[in-house]
């Protein structure tokens, strides 16, 4: 079998460039493709590709943002009326961080084989050390162990 795993070699500012990496609208496209290959999947009734995208919306405003954080990627089930994201059911899920930080975290942590550390994603990722931290524990629970990590995190070219 072919050696596919992932290395330092591999890390290239290019795929760190790619835009699902650099932009939060092109993020929620990316994982969107993924997640839902057939259309919105409504975690709350179960009915794909039945929902819209709203457009605008932005939460409440706070001290931080006075104007209220943009929304990305909430769409609206037609059936039941719920607003959901791609994020819901995913480890992404309730955080703050913004989705393409989250594959800029994963892509780093699999071509570091890991051993990048909260430091290290808080430098690179402009986050603070505790939200690093999260970061860094969450996805390394979600990798099942290192022998499978190379295939399902293969990230397409740009
Ligand atoms: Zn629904």
């Amino acid at each position: 079998m072919e050696n596919t795993s992932i290395n330092e070699k591999d890390f290239t500012m290019s795929q760190l460039n790619a835009k699902y990496m650099q932009d939060e609208n092109a993020a929620f496209s990316y994982l969107e493709d993924i997640i839902w290959p057939s259309g919105p999947v409504c975690p709350n009734c179960g009915v794909t590709d039945n929902a819209y995208a709203l457009q605008g919306v932005r939460t409440k405003p706070s001290k931080k943002c006075p104007e209220g954080k943009i929304r990305h990627g909430l769409k609206k089930c037609r059936d039941c009326g719920k607003q959901f994201t791609v994020r819901i059911g995913t480890m992404f899920e309730s955080s703050h961080i913004e989705l393409h930080l989250w594959l800029r975290a994963i892509f780093l942590l699999c071509t570091s084989n890991r051993k990048i550390s909260a430091v290290q994603l808080h430098q690179k990722l402009g986050i603070t050390v505790k939200s690093a931290w999260l970061l860094g524990r969450r996805i390394r629970k979600a990798m099942p162990n290192d022998s499978t990590i190379s295939k399902k995190t293969k990230l397409p070219e740009p």
